[in-house]
């Protein structure tokens, strides 16, 4: 734990009993400095992350199955791929498996709509990055009803038994809802179409999206009622602050790492001898 966090990330930021509505999304829980200390912060912690990582992946080298998933879920503007580019991207690219997801392909509606989640999940050894994730199946789907009722309400169970077959296996899952207020949405909107160089992340559906704030707030504390589990709980993170989210999802990732315990693989060879020949070579 670092010296501005005087619990830790998972401590202050688990979901349990949350209410949605009665969140500060300026707020920065668990976390003691201001921002300029916190972006030097997540610079020293980025590279900590990295010796984490890395280590996972040595060990998933040398054939252990373990990995970590880290899965992001928020509305548009949250910050997803902000984290995935400043957190993820502090880490050795080798070790980090991955996916965003869409609207389904058509070959994808095809399928049971854990069947591309399956197929994204990491490998041992790996870091997974999911950019949105199963739980779009729960929000997106009952916010339009894409699905009868009937279908989206079984969904809950059937990720949990899901998750806890993925835990079973060895994968640690980090499930992060980011949160900002409708007015930063507002903000970051405005702004992807003001800058030529944020044109790319703006849709014009983002706007019509924004009508449905209410019913997004509803599935979205129906995910962390239903799915925080002891196994794999959510957790929240105030996101108007993208330091402070990207610094706290930082500390959950070195926190879930340092769970596994993991030391250095042990050599297959003597590394006295083989120094011994190398000198003679
Ligand atoms: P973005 O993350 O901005 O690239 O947007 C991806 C879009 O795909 C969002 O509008 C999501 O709501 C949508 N999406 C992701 N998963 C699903 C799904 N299972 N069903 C329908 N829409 C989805
Ligand atoms: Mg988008």
């Amino acid at each position: 734990m670092a010296e501005y966090w005087k619990e830790p990330a998972r401590r202050a930021l688990r979901a349990d009993g949350l209410r949605i509505a009665d969140l500060d999304t300026s707020a920065r829980p668990g976390f003691h400095g201001d921002k300029a200390g916190g972006k030097r912060l997540l610079v020293e912690r980025g590279r900590v992350l990295a010796g984490e990582q890395e280590k996972l992946y040595a060990n998933g080298r040398s054939g252990d199955r373990r990995s970590v998933l880290l899965v992001l879920q928020g509305m548009d503007t949250a910050g997803k791929g902000g984290i995935v580019r400043h957190v993820i991207g502090s880490v050795d690219p080798q070790g980090v498996d991955h996916a965003a997801f869409g609207v389904p392909t058509e070959e994808e509606k095809q399928h049971h709509f854990l069947w591309r989640i399956r197929r994204a999940l990491p490998r041992g050894g790996q870091l997974g990055v999911f950019d949105r994730s199963h739980y779009e199946d729960v929000l997106v789907a009952r916010v339009h009803g894409l699905v009868p009722e009937e279908v989206w309400q079984g969904r809950y169970e059937e990720i949990n038994r899901f998750e806890r077959e993925l835990v079973d296996n060895g994968t640690t899952l980090v499930k992060v809802a980011l949160f900002v207020s409708l007015d930063e949405q507002k903000a970051r909107l405005r702004e992807r179409l003001q800058r030529p160089d944020k044109y790319w992340k703006f849709s014009p559906g983002d706007i019509d999206e924004r009508a449905y704030w209410p019913a997004y707030q509803d599935a979205y504390q129906a995910i962390l009622d239903r799915n925080g589990t002891e196994y794999a709980p959510w957790y929240v993170i105030p996101a108007d602050a993208k330091w402070y989210a990207r610094l706290a999802v930082t500390e959950l990732l070195i926190e879930a790492l340092r769970d596994l315990d993991l030391s250095w693989p042990a050599p297959t060879f003597d590394p006295a001898a083989e120094l011994r020949r190398l000198e003679r070579s």
